[in-house]
């Protein structure tokens, strides 16, 4: 195990979020890596548990406490096999997953938890950095052929699974860029899109064939797809919004989360090129859901230079402790706020929201 008295001896500590007025500026990672010590102090904390609750924590089934012993040992490469063999992107999860492990932590029972998110993004940078990351060596090829229509995480991950199994692999992607909500959801300051194109190159250089453009069922013909493939993958997501139907839905200015932000990591994406139609700048915003699409709004509106964000929840705020409905290791239902709410954000909870009144009805009421 690391250290048997680490846990004693170390607090828990996660590397310094960039200064708010610096990150502001830019759409960059909040988060710098740390020095490897840093997060081997980290990793010393864990107390190799006879039941490691955090196994079952992590929708993957990461094996933590064993790469957490090899990072407090120093053997990296190792860590990153064990990482390696649950988890085909940790580059990914080790930035922005909610960490469920570390909810389920025991040491969370009366302590902080091991901060194994962070852990997790530091192995598989030092993987990158020592170039371990390489391209699929597929040992014996099946002659199978599969289709994987929809390339954001979970087309990702099967693709990667179907080309170390010896298939032939092509992803369909309808959007101009593979990635899905990795790409055109999640912010820049959450996750810089190089970390994406980092993987998909590794990807591609494995076999995976990506084409993108492709929207399957209309410029695409399922029937094609079908006829050239012995199987068929369907990742597409879920591109449906949940809409509120209220009065003066149509109204200018209120639009999805998702219009907005694909709109501005596309921006992003073209260097800054053209500012898009949704833009926020010296606009007073108000976020509608309290939740982490909500934050990834503030944190973009911040950037875009609105006036003012609030955000409003329906639910009412939750307190800072667990309760008995949420014992551990269950995922703690408390206050959660964000980097995007530390850079400047009205948060109200308990509201309804029963109808947008447009600046025109407003002058003249009905
Ligand atoms: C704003 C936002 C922020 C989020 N932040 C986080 C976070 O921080 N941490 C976290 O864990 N989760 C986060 N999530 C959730 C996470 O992004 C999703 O759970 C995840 O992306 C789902 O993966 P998926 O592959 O199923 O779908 P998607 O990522 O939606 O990918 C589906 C892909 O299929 C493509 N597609 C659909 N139909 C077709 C077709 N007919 N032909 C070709 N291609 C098609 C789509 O264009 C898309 O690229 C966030 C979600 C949003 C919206
Ligand atoms: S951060 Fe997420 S993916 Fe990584 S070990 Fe924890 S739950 Fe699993």
């Amino acid at each position: 195990m690391a250290d048997p008295k680490g846990f004693q001896k170390y607090s828990r500590e996660v590397p310094k979020a960039r200064q708010v007025d610096i990150r502001l500026r830019d759409y960059k990672e909040i988060y710098p890596l740390p020095d490897t010590k840093f997060i081997q102090t980290q990793a010393a904390r864990c107390m190799d548990c006879g039941v490691p609750f955090c196994h079952n924590g992590c929708p993957l089934g990461n094996i933590i406490p064993d790469f957490n012993d090899a990072v407090y040992s120093d053997d990296w490469k190792k860590a990153y096999e064990i990482l390696s063999e649950t988890n085909n992107f940790p580059e990914f999860t080790g930035r922005i997953c909610p960490a469920p492990c570390e909810a389920a932590c025991v040491l969370g029972i009366n302590n902080n938890p091991v901060a194994i998110e962070n852990i997790e993004k530091q192995i598989i940078e030092q993987a990158y950095a020592q170039g371990w990351v390489k391209a699929n060596n597929i040992r014996v090829e099946t002659g199978k052929s599969v289709a994987v229509i929809g390339s954001g995480p979970a087309g990702l991950a099967a693709a990667d699974q179907l080309i170390k199994a010896g298939h032939r692999v092509t992803v369909y992607e309808r959007n101009e860029k593979p990635g899905g909500l990795l790409r055109y959801g999640i912010p820049d300051f959450k996750l810089e899109k190089w970390v994406v194109e980092r993987r998909i190159k590794q990807m591609e250089e494995s076999g995976i064939i990506f084409k993108c453009n492709s929207n399957v069922g209309f410029n695409v013909k399922i029937q094609d797809i079908e006829s050239q493939n012995d199987a068929v993958v369907l990742t597409g997501g879920s591109t449906k919004p949940r809409d509120l139907p209220i009065p003066g839905r149509n109204a200018n200015g209120v639009y999805f989360a998702m219009e907005f932000l694909e709109k501005s990591n596309k921006y992003i994406d073209s260097g800054f090129n053209a500012i898009p139609d949704i833009f926020v700048k010296g606009k007073n915003v108000v976020v509608i859901g309290g939740g982490d699409t909500g934050a990834d709004c503030v944190g973009t509106s911040n950037r875009q230079g609105a006036t003012s964000v609030t955000q409003i929840e329906l639910l009412s705020k939750p307190g800072n402790q667990r309760t008995d409905k949420d014992p551990w290791p269950l995922w703690p239902m408390i206050l959660r706020t964000s980097t995007s709410h530390e850079e400047g954000c009205n948060r109200e909870w308990s509201i309804q929201t029963k109808r947008f009144i447009s600046d025109d009805e407003a002058i003249y009421p009905a």
